[in-house]
């Protein structure tokens, strides 16, 4: 690829950028009466304009039908999850009746884990990787805590090696062999959230099948941001959030894929709950759980309309979009965001991109890792209306995403970096 370190040379791009016009779907957070430059998607997506009708047009319904809503209007809150299953099930690669959006994330986890990580015999434990996000740290290690097990022994990390900042595949792979019969389930993050590095699914999948092992993913950082097949990949279940690069606002809903070898398998254990419950019977309130085929079958609650009613908005966006689209556009924004940086000209022990640098293992984030005063820097940007984020100890995460960010907003970045480390 190549670029230019011009404003004109920026503004040309978005001028060809056939998806321009999505920006003016979102609303901007304002700096000084200006758009921010709103690099945070990884973070809290921004607010789609039409996320404001969508909710209030269950206001309404609720206001005006009460608990008729649930049974009539275009989208009856009975059955409001499966008028999202199709947009979700295409931005995953995944079959419709495998995909579920409800819960959080976090409580999504639990419950997959719940079904998939079964230990038995010597066959118990859960290999991961180094550093993921804390909660799900927190998800397996009570889990294998409740399951009688202890953490350091059951829990297996792959880290990166000495003076590598990301994990090599064929690390993952050779430790997922190495451990072969212990190993119950491979659980990690689709893209890790300090680093950017997006792993390889179908080869750590493929790995894990090969020993007997089930795999799943958190795909927070993944959804909406990367293309992926998680069907045709064979993972066996993932979950991701949608308030991330989804927008779907903040603590919005969850979602999930099961694949649908055991999707459609009532013999899974699993945490019930009525909404999972066979929905042509569910009101005769009778006992005994008969699951709903797919991944419907792991619902507990009824559908908490409000927040799917703003990720349904969302979705529609990213159907019209369409996320091969948006991938397309984010490797030529990413790589102008990379060409940037390396025109600063900056040595590695000032100014570090850890992201990987083959566009096939990121996705819109790239980390940098500032290792003076990065602290600072970051409270400079945000206080001049750049809108990025800092995870301790000492990384800047810059996520300029294909559906609202320009070619001008990378360049204003690169302009200011420019000025705070050639001064
Ligand atoms: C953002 C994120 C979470 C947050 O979990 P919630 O249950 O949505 O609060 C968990 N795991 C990963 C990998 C994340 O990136």
């Amino acid at each position: 690829m190549s670029f230019q370190n011009t404003l004109a040379y920026a503004q040309s791009q978005d001028q060809a950028d056939p998806l321009r016009s999505f920006r003016d779907q979102y609303h901007i957070p304002q700096h000084n009466g200006k758009d921010t430059v709103y690099l945070c998607g990884n973070s809290l997506g921004l607010q789609p304009k039409s996320a404001r009708a969508a909710l209030e047009n269950e206001m309404v319904k609720w206001a005006e039908l009460g608990v008729e809503g649930h049974f009539t209007g275009d989208n009856p809150w009975f059955t409001y999850h499966a008028a999202l299953a199709p947009a979700t099930a295409r931005l995953v690669g995944a079959k419709p009746e495998e995909v579920v959006v409800m819960n959080q994330l976090t409580v999504n986890l639990h419950l997959m884990l719940v079904s998939f990580y079964r230990p038995q015999g010597k066959r118990y434990k859960i290999l991961t990787e180094a550093g993921a996000f804390p909660s799900d740290q927190y998800a397996l290690e009570s889990q294998v805590k409740f399951h009688g097990f202890q953490p350091d022994d059951a829990i297996i990390e792959v880290a990166p090696r000495a003076g590598e900042h990301t994990l090599r595949t064929e690390d993952i792979v050779n430790t997922i062999q190495q451990h072969g019969e212990e190993l119950a389930l491979v659980m990690m993050g689709g893209v890790n959230y300090y680093t950017g590095q997006v792993f390889d699914m179908a080869a750590i999948t493929q790995a894990a099948h090969g020993v007997g092992a089930l795999c799943g993913f958190d795909l927070a950082h993944a959804a909406g941001n990367v293309t992926m097949q998680l069907h045709d990949w064979d993972v066996d279940f993932a979950v991701w959030c949608t308030y991330k690069y989804l927008n779907s606002g903040p603590g919005g809903t969850s979602g999930v894929f099961i694949h649908e070898r055991h999707a459609h398998n009532p013999e899974i254990p699993r945490f019930a709950g009525w909404w999972g419950h066979d929905q042509n019977v569910r009101f005769q309130m009778k006992k005994g759980f008969t699951p709903m085929p797919g991944a419907d079958g792991w619902q507990l609650s009824n559908g908490q309309i409000l927040p799917m009613a703003v990720h349904k908005a969302s979705l529609e966006l990213f159907d019209e979009a369409g996320i091969e689209n948006l991938w397309a556009k984010s490797e030529r924004l990413t790589g102008y965001l990379e060409f940037l940086i390396k025109e600063l000209n900056q040595p590695k022990e000032a100014l570090e991109v850890i992201t990987p640098a083959e566009p096939s293992a990121r996705g819109c984030q790239l980390s940098l890792l500032v290792h003076q005063n990065g602290r600072q820097l970051f409270e400079t940007l945000m206080a001049n209306g750049f809108i990025l984020d800092w995870r301790e100890p000492n990384v800047i995460r810059v996520a300029p995403t294909p559906m609202y960010n320009t070619f001008e907003d990378v360049h204003r970045f690169g302009q200011f970096l420019a000025a705070h480390f050639n001064k």
